[in-house]
């Protein structure tokens, strides 16, 4: 038997999460999830994930998708982060622990794999308290802009 996919996984997580809750199980709901599951984009805004997936479907409007990405931060299938002004969500399941560099300027996100963050803080013994996961937000300047800044001095 071929083992079940990451798609396949978080659909069942989906369909549970809105069994349980009585909502209702609509093709949008699922388009949407495995849009972003399929996605090479790690990290994205509602506007550029309505954009990139009305390109492909025509299906979801705008008050579909906010009300679906509700539901999907509420069954953990996905995370929202704050980052500046705008909301941006990325995958939940089956994702490393990684950091964020953050752009004060142009707001562009990139990853960070450290495992030497990974280890202290894995290794820290927090009173009292048991940790499930964690986020590290490090904001700064971006190659990028910094180069534009030096040419326009
Ligand atoms: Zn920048
Ligand atoms: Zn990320």
């Amino acid at each position: 038997m071929q083992e079940e996919s990451i798609i396949d996984k978080v659909k069942r997580e989906l369909t549970d999460y809105l069994t349980n809750n009585g909502h209702r199980r609509t093709i949008e709901r699922y388009t949407i999830l495995q849009f972003i599951y399929e996605s090479k984009e790690d990290h994205f805004d509602i506007e550029s994930l309505y954009n990139a997936i009305n390109k492909e479907h025509h299906v979801v409007s705008k008050a579909t998708l906010y009300n679906t990405m509700e539901l999907l931060v509420d069954a953990n299938l996905v995370v929202r982060h704050r980052f500046g002004n705008n909301a941006h969500y990325e995958r939940a399941y089956n994702v490393d622990t990684h950091h964020h560099l953050i752009c004060t300027v142009c707001g562009t996100i990139k990853e960070l794999k450290d495992t030497g963050v990974k280890e202290v803080i894995s290794a820290k013994k927090l009173p009292r308290f048991t940790m499930s996961h964690y986020s590290l937000y490090i904001y700064g300047i971006c190659g990028k802009c910094s180069r534009k800044a030096s040419k326009n001095k």
